[in-house]
């Protein structure tokens, strides 16, 4: 991808050179004074803070039971895989496999990728490969269809209910803030800010 080194001004034609810019500053026009690029104030360390709290989450998430069923006596427990697992033994593995994929593998992926490419930026290292990580992160993103598993995970609770003890696992909530936080990261992280900083880095 190629690093933007010139922009006109939107107002009056003008041509800059782009500088460097530090976060949560803005460039003008010389001539008229229009905003040319603003900068989101420290959006990589931001997105990298949400990833990274994503990631605990995940990791609680897996851990623990999403739901735990109690019927005549009998207790069962659901953990996040369990879903796949239930489709794949019941001879549906084209299903299994994209419920693994959006409610495990892609999510996981994607916090995965942010860390590597923000961590290394943080201390103004070069991140591996980072144009094929981004790419990878954009082409995740409708992978990960986390937010549906938590309003499926919730209906289910509601039928249920009717006929069983369900209780709410820590996973579950864990998974809610796992989505919540990985949503934050992309609002968060500034596209423009993360290809300046790379080229920053192409320089050296
Ligand atoms: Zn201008």
């Amino acid at each position: 991808m190629m690093v933007e080194t010139h922009r006109a001004c939107l107002e009056c034609d003008m041509l800059h050179e782009i500088t460097e810019m530090h976060s949560g500053e803005a460039g003008y026009c010389q001539r008229c004074g229009a905003v040319l690029f603003r900068s989101q104030k420290n959006s990589l360390d931001g997105a990298l803070a949400f990833a990274l709290t994503g990631l605990i989450f995940f990791f609680l998430a897996n851990l623990f039971p999403l739901l735990e069923f109690e019927m005549q006596g009998n207790i069962q427990t659901n953990r996040l895989i369990d879903g796949s697992i239930e489709f794949f033994s019941a001879g549906y593995g084209l299903l299994g496999l994209v419920v693994l994929l959006s409610s495990v593998v892609a999510p996981m992926l994607i916090l995965l990728f942010l860390v590597s490419i923000l961590l290394p930026l943080k201390f103004h290292k070069k991140p591996f490969f980072p144009e094929a990580q981004i790419r990878l992160l954009v082409h995740l993103r409708p992978w990960a269809m986390a937010e549906i598993f938590v309003l499926g995970i919730i209906v289910a609770y509601v039928k249920l209910g009717d006929f069983a003890d369900v209780s709410l696992g820590v996973s579950l909530f864990s998974f809610v803030f796992m989505v919540l936080a990985t949503l934050l990261a992309y609002v968060t992280l500034d596209m423009k800010d993360l290809w300046y900083r790379l080229g920053e880095l192409q320089k050296k």
